[in-house]
C-alpha cells in the first residue's frame, strides 16, 4: 500500500481544526504563554512540558484531577511524568511535609528523617548497600557516573544506550544531545544482545561504566530483557566494569523497581521521582566498598556537597510515602491496573486492525502509532523524515483530542498512573482511545499503515 509522505491535506485539516478549538477553550493560558515568553525562552523553563500550540497551565489539583487556569478539569494520567506516584494531596504525605514545614526548613545540619529514609531505601533495594542524597536524578546520575571514573581512572568511557534518558545532560535520543555531560560516550543498541557483548569486549579495559534503565522510559516505555540485562550484568562482572542501574523511574515498578523481579544486583543504582514525596530528590548508592569512598571520616575520601541533599521536605516527605503510603500492596495493586490497561488497550488496537500499541511494565505505558514490534526506539518510529511528520501530526491530534475528551496525559503518549487512579477511570479513558481509533480508522491507514504486530 502507498503510505502517505506527509501528513496529508485530511490530517492537516483535523489538526488545525482541534487546535483552533483547543485556542478558543484555553484563554488564560493563551495569555500566559505570550506573557511568560517575555521572561523565559519560549516561555518554559521545563521542556518537556512544552507543546503546541501552547502548554495547559494548572491551577490546581487534588487527588488525581487537575484543574487548569481557564476552570477546566481533567484525569491527571500523567503523573507528573511519574514523580507524581502519591497524586496531588495524598493526607499522609502533605501531613508530613506540613509538620517538617512547621518545624523548620533549611535547618542546615542532619534532621531526624534522611537516615529513616536512606533506611526505607535499602530495605526494598538489596543492592543498595549504602545510599546518598541529591536533588534530582539528573545529579544522581552525574554522581554515579562521576564516582565510576573516579575509581577507574584509566577508563575514559561511559557506555549508554540509543533512546537512553538519564537527565537534561544525558540525553541519547538520537545520538548523544549537544548539551551532554563530558564524558566519552559509548552508545550501544538497547535489547541488541550479540551487538552490545561485542561492543563492551571491543573496548574492554576502557570503559568505566554501564548506564542503563531496566525500562527506557522517556525512550517510549520500552523494557530491557532479561536476556539483555543479564547479559550486561555478566559482561560488567566479567571485565570489571561497573553496572549502574538508572531506576530514578522504574523504581515504582514493584517494591524494588525491575532490579528486584528481575533478580539482577547492579553495582550501582540511581532513583528519583516520587521518592522525595512530590518535592525534588535523587539519590544514588551501591555496593558498600564503592559507596564507603563517601564516608568524610575517611582519609581522602569524595566529597559530595549539596545544600538540599537533606532537605527536609523531600526527607519528610519521601519517608511517609514510602513507609506508609507506596506499600508493596499498593506498588502490587497500582502496576496491576496499569498491566489490565495496557492489555486492554492493545486488544482494542488489535481489534481495529490499528497502528497503535502500548508498551511498558506496570503503571508505566508509552502509546506508540506503529503496529510494529518495539524493542528500541528506532522500531518505533518510521525511517523517513516525511513519515515521520505524518506519525508527529497523528501524536498531536491525538494528544488534543484526548486533552479534548478531559484526559491530561504527555504529547509523546506517555501515561504514569498515579495511587489514586482506578479501573473505572482505567476503562473510561481506554474506551476514548477505542474512539479516536474508529473514527480515524481509514486516516490511520491512509497516514501509516494498518497493523502488522501482534
Ligand atoms: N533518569 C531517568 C530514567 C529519568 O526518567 C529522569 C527524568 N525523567 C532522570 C533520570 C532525570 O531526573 P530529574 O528530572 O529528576 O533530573
Amino acid at each position: 500500500m502507498q503510505l502517505a509522505t506527509k501528513p496529508g491535506p485530511e490530517l492537516t485539516r483535523e489538526l488545525a481544526d482541534i487546535e483552533a478549538r483547543y485556542i478558543a477553550r484555553h484563554p488564560m493560558s493563551a495569555r500566559r504563554q505570550c506573557e511568560a515568553a517575555r521572561h523565559m525562552p519560549g516561555g518554559n523553563t521545563r521542556t518537556v512540558l512544552h507543546y503546541s500550540p501552547f502548554p495547559l497551565v494548572w491551577a490546581s489539583a487534588k487527588g488525581n484531577r487537575l484543574t487548569d487556569i481557564d476552570g477546566l478539569d481533567y484525569l491527571d494520567l500523567l503523573g507528573d511524568f511519574s514523580a507524581g506516584l502519591y497524586g496531588h494531596s495524598n493526607p499522609v504525605v502533605l501531613a508530613a511535609i506540613k509538620k517538617a514545614l512547621d518545624d523548620g526548613i533549611v535547618l542546615g545540619g542532619p534532621n531526624q528523617y534522611e537516615a529513616r529514609l536512606a533506611a526505607a531505601i535499602r530495605a526494598r533495594f538489596s543492592s543498595l548497600e549504602l545510599v546518598r542524597f541529591t536533588n534530582s536524578g539528573t545529579e544522581a546520575n552525574l554522581m554515579a557516573l562521576s564516582t565510576a571514573r573516579a575509581l577507574k581512572p584509566d577508563r575514559a568511557h561511559v557506555m549508554v544506550f540509543d533512546g537512553g534518558y538519564h537527565g537534561g545532560v544525558f540525553h541519547f535520543s538520537h545520538g548523544s544531545s549537544a548539551l551532554n555531560a563530558p564524558f566519552r560516550w559509548l552508545i550501544g543498541q538497547y535489547n541488541d544482545v550479540d551487538g552490545t557483548r561485542a561492543l563492551l569486549r571491543a573496548h574492554a579495559g576502557e570503559i568505566a561504566a554501564v548506564l542503563v534503565e531496566p525500562m527506557l522510559g522517556a525512550g517510549g516505555c520500552i523494557p530491557g530483557t532479561r536476556e539483555f540485562l543479564g547479559m550486561l550484568r555478566e559482561e560488567c562482572a566479567r571485565s570489571d566494569v561497573l553496572l549502574i542501574f538508572d531506576e530514578v523511574m522504574t523504581s515504582r515498578l514493584s517494591s524494588s523497581g525491575l532490579q528486584g523481579p528481575l533478580g539482577i544486583q547492579p553495582d550501582m543504582t540511581t532513583l528519583g521521582k516520587y521518592l522525595g514525596g512530590g518535592a525534588s530528590f535523587g539519590a544514588f548508592g551501591g555496593r558498600r566498598e564503592i559507596m564507603a569512598h563517601f564516608d568524610p571520616s575517611r582519609p581522602g575520601s569524595f566529597e559530595h556537597a549539596g545544600t538540599f541533599n537533606n532537605n527536609v521536605l523531600s526527607m519528610a516527605g519521601g519517608l511517609a510515602g514510602l513507609t506508609e503510603v507506596f506499600t508493596p500492596t499498593e506498588a502490587v495493586r497500582i502496576n496491576a491496573l496499569g498491566d489490565e490497561l495496557r492489555r486492554r488497550l492493545n486488544e482494542l488496537a488489535r481489534e481495529r486492525g490499528a497502528p497503535f500499541q502500548a508498551t511498558g511494565v506496570g503503571s508505566l505505558i508509552g502509546l506508540h502509532f506503529t503496529g510494529e514490534e518495539i524493542r528500541r526506539p528506532s522500531d518505533a518510529s518510521p525511517k523517513n523524515a516525511a513519515s515521520k511528520d505524518a506519525q508527529l501530526a497523528m501524536q498531536a491530534l491525538f494528544h488534543l483530542e484526548m486533552l479534548e475528551r478531559g484526559y491530561y496525559l504527555a504529547r509523546r503518549g506517555y501515561l504514569a498512573l498515579s495511587l489514586p487512579t482506578t479501573q473505572d477511570e482505567c476503562l473510561g479513558f481506554a474506551t476514548a482511545v477505542d474512539e479516536f481509533l474508529a473514527k480515524r480508522r481509514p486516516l490511520l491507514e491512509r497516514t501509516l499503515g494498518s497493523c502488522r504486530a501482534s
